[in-house]
């Protein structure tokens, strides 16, 4: 999937990594998942809730999204902080995860989309 297709409604307005003049060939799982539950009609890209950050809510949807979402994501073994596994990471709140695992869990929590949904997509 081309990075243009989700970065306007995942990576900029969600992730701390995304980079303007940076290309790159790949994009994280979360914002694959993201663009599936687009695709799919189940989220509208106009009406998504507004970035917010929350590291206990990150750490909540850690476990649960390391299975749907993580385990298949490219940056995961050397690219991603937050899922490391460094057990000096999983203590700290200040370590931000991927803007689409950010929106993901911000859409469950607020009831957007439901874990069917989600398993419908990944
Ligand atoms: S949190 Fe890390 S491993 Fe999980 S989807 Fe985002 S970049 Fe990939």
């Amino acid at each position: 999937m081309p990075k243009a297709d989700c970065k306007e409604y995942v990576c900029r307005p969600y992730c701390s990594f995304y980079k303007e003049s940076q290309k790159e060939e790949m994009s994280c799982r979360g914002a694959e998942v993201i663009k599936n539950l687009v695709v799919q009609q189940l989220i509208d890209p106009d009406t998504l809730p507004r970035f917010e950050k929350n590291g206990r809510l990150w750490r909540n949807y850690k476990k649960i999204f390391a299975k749907y979402i993580c385990e298949a994501c490219p940056f995961r073994i050397d690219g991603c902080d937050f899922m490391s596994g460094a057990p000096e990471m999983d203590d700290n709140e200040s370590i931000e995860p991927c803007g689409g695992f950010i929106l993901l869990s911000l859409l469950v929590e607020n009831d957007f989309i439901d874990m069917s949904s989600l398993e419908a997509v990944v």
